[in-house]
């Protein structure tokens, strides 16, 4: 990997990291958390023969070799012209090498996972996705998060990979940030000028972008309690098992008022079926107050197909994907639904 040069500031609070960012955000400053997007986006082309195009979406045609810089489209992830296997993500923010990075790694007080006064659970953003995926609670009340590690990359990337850089790299397929969205939660964003809360499905604005200022950081990720008779999924569809981005990933939440229904509150957030991970806004009013039975809940996945917009790329079809949210949406629907009924 060939970086470009940059120094790092290794802040030891929150707020002197905020401070950093203010101070450098002229010159070009990164936050650098785990690095496997960060640096990953960084590095320069190895032979000038890779040059990085877009493959596969509608701006260049297919073949042509043009640069991602020049690519206004949301979906494809660019491939390397010599073959596909080096890839890179040429997004706006990297077009500028950063002068600085602000590496989080002394803020241990980002590191953790402890209940909400209100029983929800809050997760710092500098946990691992390891982590994440390690913890028999998460599992247990939040099911969809941690399924949602399950396929992310492999070990060594869920090792070292945040679950607030998944959320704030704001890919539309990004596996740890649909889950979070579909569970309903809110990101704590800290600034110079002070902290704020906003929802997680208000976050991304597009592919790579979201709502934070330059001076903020992430530092935390609120879940609302897990009601007793509560269940959730993810399932992400790829073409392998491991080290595969997204074709379609699919997030449910069930609140069940009772055992078997009716349906007291749902969410379904999709992935890699808009510019950003998106909620299916439709379901709830189709579901909520009814008995989650064959019926409802094949009307409500194909109330979460028409809420997405797919393209086409090389991953899959948009018809392809809508097909997909439909018949997962449905699966995952009745396996939360399920789950909710046994929660002890
Ligand atoms: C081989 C490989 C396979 C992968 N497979 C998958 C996959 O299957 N699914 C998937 O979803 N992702 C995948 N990824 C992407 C990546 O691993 C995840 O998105 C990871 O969660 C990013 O976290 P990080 O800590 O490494 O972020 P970094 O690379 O450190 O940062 C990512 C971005 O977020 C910013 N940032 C990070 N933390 C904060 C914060 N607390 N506050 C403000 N800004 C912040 C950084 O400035 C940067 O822009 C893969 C990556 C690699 C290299």
């Amino acid at each position: 990997m060939i970086l470009p040069q940059f120094d790092v500031l290794v802040p030891e609070t929150v707020n002197e990291a905020c401070a950093m960012l203010a101070e450098h955000a002229e010159h070009g400053v990164r936050v650098l958390a785990g690095g496997t997007d960060l640096l990953v986006n960084l590095r320069r082309p190895i032979i000038t023969q890779h040059v990085p195009r877009c493959d596969g979406c509608r701006t260049h045609p297919e073949g042509a070799v043009s640069s991602t810089i020049d690519c206004t489209m949301w979906e494809s992830e660019p491939l390397m012209a010599s073959g596909g296997s080096l890839r890179t993500l040429l997004r706006d923010q990297e077009k500028t090498s950063p002068e600085f990075l602000v590496s989080l790694h002394k803020l241990k007080e980002l590191k953790n996972i402890r209940r909400s006064d209100d029983g929800g659970l809050r997760i710092g953003a500098l946990t691992t996705l390891a982590e994440i995926q390690r913890s028999p609670e998460i599992r247990q009340d939040y099911t969809a998060l941690a399924e949602g590690t399950d396929n992310l990359g492999s070990p060594l990337v869920r090792n070292r990979g945040t679950l607030g850089g998944n959320i704030v790299n704001a890919r539309p397929a990004a596996d740890a940030a649909v889950p979070t969205i579909g569970l309903g939660a809110m990101l704590t964003l800290h600034g110079k000028s002070g902290t704020r809360s906003v929802p997680a499905e208000g976050f991304p604005t597009a592919p790579g972008k979201t709502i934070i200022e330059p001076d903020e950081l992430l530092t935390e990720i609120v879940y609302p309690l897990s009601p007793t008779y509560s269940g959730s999924a993810y399932y992400k569809l790829a073409n392998r098992k491991a080290l595969e981005i997204s074709t379609v990933g699919v997030a449910v939440w069930v609140i069940l008022e009772k055992p078997g229904g009716p349906v007291a509150d749902v969410r379904v957030a999709l992935g890699a079926v808009g510019p950003t991970p998106i909620l299916a806004k439709s379901v709830p009013a189709v579901l909520i107050g009814k008995v989650p039975d064959k019926a409802a809940i094949a009307e409500a996945a194909e109330a979460a197909a028409g809420d997405c917009r797919p393209i086409d790329d090389h991953r899959g079809s948009a018809w392809y994907r809508v097909q997909m949210v439909e018949v997962l949406t449905g699966r995952l629907l009745k396996i939360a639904v399920e789950r909710a009924g046994t929660t002890t």
